[in-house]
């Protein structure tokens, strides 16, 4: 039997929920980014708040993917989904932390799980593999 491939196309736009975007401005502090302009007040579990508060991150080009919750307010998806970026240099990386001595990534910053030193702002791309120790 033939498949039918046209409607394969449809997917994307089903699991891309209404409410769902992608915004890029300025992180500010107090878990803000400016876009245009405009200021957007951020919200998102614990990990996620983790790396708004991260001063290192203040005034970067960033950009955020999680659920419009209305009235300038963004509600960011959950961290497993990677939904914090960061752009260096024109080029768009996952926002990730990295500790030198275990070679461990984390998406969230703070001491590394292992030997309890601060990890260190290391943004990727997801696509690079990670070195090897
Ligand atoms: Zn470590």
């Amino acid at each position: 039997m033939r498949v039918r491939r046209r409607h394969l196309l449809l997917l994307p736009a089903l699991v891309w929920g209404a409410g769902q975007k992608s915004v890029r401005g300025k992180l500010i502090e107090g878990r803000k980014l400016v876009v245009a302009g405009q200021v957007v007040t951020l919200d998102g579990e614990e990990a996620v708040l983790k790396v708004l508060d991260d001063e290192r991150l203040w005034g970067s080009d960033f950009e955020v993917v999680g659920e419009d919750s209305g009235q300038g307010h963004l509600r960011i998806d959950g961290i497993h989904t990677k939904p914090l970026w960061i752009y260096v240099k024109g080029e768009r990386l996952g926002v990730s932390y990295w500790c030198e001595i275990c070679y461990i990534r984390t998406y969230s910053p703070g001491k590394c799980w292992c030997c309890q030193e601060e990890t260190k702002f290391d943004p990727k791309d997801p696509n690079t593999p990670d070195r090897k120790p």
